[in-house]
């Protein structure tokens, strides 16, 4: 029965690994596409300063009727912007920071058993 038993301990074991790939697989999956979103709130940042740029010269030059205008477009991309840090606050949460040597203090590679830098056994 002990046998029986070790096998439907390992079967247990593969599915929680596999559970936990999938979750992971999940979980880059959806940093693609929040990094994908940033590009893409990028990008409209980078438009409304250029509007932005516009419509402050012309009230300069003296179109006194855009300053409603500039202050929703400012309005906007500050909105924007804010997005765009929340979803890297996002990914930076999924995204756990990779471990350090106690060594030498470089990044280590996920599941090293030694640096690849100083050579330091790992023991966490
Ligand atoms: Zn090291």
């Amino acid at each position: 029965m002990e046998f029986i038993k070790n096998i439907g301990e390992k079967a247990k074991d593969i599915g929680e690994k596999a559970r936990e790939i999938t979750k992971r697989s999940g979980e880059l999956l959806e940093v693609t596409k929040m990094r994908y979103e940033i590009n893409k709130l990028e990008k409209i940042m980078v438009n409304n300063i250029e509007a932005l740029g516009e419509l402050y010269y012309r009230k300069f030059k003296g179109e006194e009727e855009l300053v409603p205008e500039i202050e929703r477009l400012c309005q906007s991309t500050l909105a924007v912007e804010q997005d765009i840090q929340k979803l890297r606050q996002q990914i930076e949460k999924l995204m756990p920071k990779p471990a350090l040597c106690s060594q030498c203090g470089k990044e280590l590679p996920e599941e090293a058993r030694y640096c690849p830098y100083c050579g330091t056994k790992i023991t966490e």
